[in-house]
């Protein structure tokens, strides 16, 4: 370990979680001895197939889902595409897609894909405080609409969305609702029955699970071609040699997160009221973005007159790791789409950090970082 990564303050869990040692445990073996290609019939790969058998059990349980609904994939990003290509390609009629202009990138740009193959899409433009109600969607949906896909919460902002209520309406028209549950899976209790929805999206190195593994949640019945052609594995329906390590490893840690949702939430709101607080005694003007419903830890602020950049890196050299939105665009300086979307005053919008916090982080991490924000703002 690098002498200096022991000091470090690692305040951007929405970007990605430390794994689980739990997970990591139970991962090892099918590196080094069960390395078995899962879907070959001999004795040999038994106990990778039986793993797998085991890991969808879990992760069904933790979402109240039967196993055969979930569909083992590379993360987000391809869960967000094949749910939202696949039930496009499966309508010989191309009908509407409707989702949100605050979606990640994963679901924007799949749908940007449809929209250049001639799909009629539509966009969603959220309240101030980021929410999707379900008047803004009645305003757009048609019975011509195929596919209604909003997140159940931000990257950014981390508002929650009203999903069982845009599920109903969607339903109501005969559309399907797809939701990408990324940012908040194994942070917030979720049950798939009770959203109401057709299909849901997770990666797991957002709950303490390893990179490149994910699952997309796809309800009994549900018409959805494949995304890529292949194999036969994940019932026919997602080619490609299963990641068995992975998705132990993904299936261990979703359940520890979510056994552990009420304590990590108590815990992560000391953290949010430690720094929240300490800003406002010390008068910095500043906004918290988003709704009051928001995934626990993630805290997204814009001070006044400040450059979300330039603060990010003055906090680098402090040890401490923050984002200037999503870190998925950590590369583009603009103002973010989502900031745009919610009506940002640009005042504020251009001096924008997010700090996720997450289950590891002390309540000394959180003085850490008001002191080092007071430091660079005063
Ligand atoms: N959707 C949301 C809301 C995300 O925050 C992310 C990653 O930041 C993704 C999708 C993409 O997930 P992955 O990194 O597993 O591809």
């Amino acid at each position: 370990m690098r002498n200096d990564m022991k000091k470090i303050v690692y305040a951007d869990n929405a970007a990605t979680t430390k794994l689980d040692l739990d997970a990591f445990e139970a991962m090892k073996p099918y590196f080094l001895e069960e390395y078995g290609n899962a879907s070959q019939p001999y004795s040999f790969s038994r106990t990778a197939r039986r793993a797998i058998k085991e890991a969808r059990k879990i992760i069904a349980s933790c979402i109240n889902a039967k196993p055969e609904e979930i569909f083992f994939t590379s993360g987000g990003t391809e869960s967000d595409n094949w749910a939202i290509k696949g039930s496009a390609f499966s309508d010989v009629y191309m009908r509407t897609i409707i989702t949100s202009a605050i979606e990640h990138h994963a679901v924007l740009n799949a749908c940007k894909s449809l929209a250049r193959l001639r799909y009629p899409v539509e966009y969603l433009s959220p309240k101030n405080d980021g929410v999707i109600t379900p008047e803004i969607l009645s305003d757009i949906i048609t019975d011509e609409t195929r596919l209604v896909s909003v997140m159940l919460a931000n990257n950014e902002i981390g508002t929650i969305q009203p999903i069982r209520a845009l599920a109903e309406l969607a339903h109501s028209h005969g559309a399907l609702f797809h939701t990408d549950a990324v940012q908040c899976l194994g942070h917030i209790p979720i049950d798939v029955k009770e959203l109401g929805v057709d299909m849901l999206s997770a990666s797991a190195h957002k709950f303490n699970g390893p990179k490149g593994v994910g699952f997309l949640y796809i309800k009994e019945g549900t018409h959805i071609v494949p995304y890529s052609d292949g194999g036969a594995q994940e019932f026919g329906l997602r080619a490609g040699t299963e990641n068995v390590a992975g998705i132990v490893g993904m299936s261990i840690a979703l359940k520890k997160n979510c056994e552990q949702i009420v304590t990590n939430t108590k815990h992560l709101e000391k953290l949010e009221k430690i720094l929240i607080t300490n800003l406002d005694v010390a008068g910095i003007d500043y906004i918290r973005n988003g709704s009051t419903t928001h995934v626990p830890g993630n805290i997204s602020l814009s001070f006044r007159g400040g450059d979300g950049e330039a603060i990010l890196h003055r906090l680098d050299l402090m040890a401490i790791c923050v984002s200037t939105g999503s870190a998925c665009d950590s590369v583009n300086t603009q103002i973010s789409h989502v900031l745009q979307a919610i009506g940002l005053d640009e005042n504020y919008a251009r001096g924008t950090i997010r700090i996720s916090f997450g289950k590891d982080n002390s309540v000394e991490d959180a003085h850490k970082i008001v002191q080092a924000l007071l430091k660079i703002l005063k």
